[in-house]
């Protein structure tokens, strides 16, 4: 099933700078093989993204109602602002981002009326370490991780 929403209807798009266009292209590159394997059992599945202002203090945002081919809107400001506190290297913080928000979208996917944060931050960490992450969509709740 498809959508036809766009972030500008909500938020207020921002120029992210060509560093971070840079990053976060890397970035969905990288997760492209991610994708596709979620794209083996949601039919049509592919993300999209977005640079916003959020108005919170949020580096990220998925779209409540997209989870078919989830929007997932990045704040440039935020985004730096994290790197700055944390001293990671810019790739890790949009990666880490854009995987946690991927989470969301597949627990909504998954018919889950609140989304976990525990969750989508442990599925976005045990992407990042390499772990098979396919519990999230083809077996459910966090209770149930594979070590
Ligand atoms: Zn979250």
């Amino acid at each position: 099933m498809s959508h036809d929403y766009h972030p500008s209807w909500d938020y207020n798009l921002v120029e992210p700078g060509n560093a971070l266009v840079r990053v976060t292209r890397a970035c969905l590159q990288d997760i492209e093989s991610l994708v596709e394997l979620i794209a083996e059992d949601i039919s049509d599945f592919s993300i999209k993204t977005y640079f916003v202002d959020l108005e919170s203090s949020e580096a990220g945002r998925f779209a409540a109602g997209t989870s078919s081919q989830p929007v997932i809107m990045l704040d440039p400001q935020n985004l730096l602002h994290w790197q700055e506190i944390t001293g990671a290297p810019l790739y890790e913080i949009v990666s880490d981002t854009i995987v946690h928000e991927l989470g969301h979208a597949l627990q909504e996917a998954r018919g889950d009326e609140d989304l976990d944060e525990d969750e989508a931050e442990s599925f976005a960490q045990q992407y990042k370490r390499g772990s098979d992450v396919s519990w999230l969509w083809r077996e459910g709740p966090i209770g149930e991780i594979p070590e």
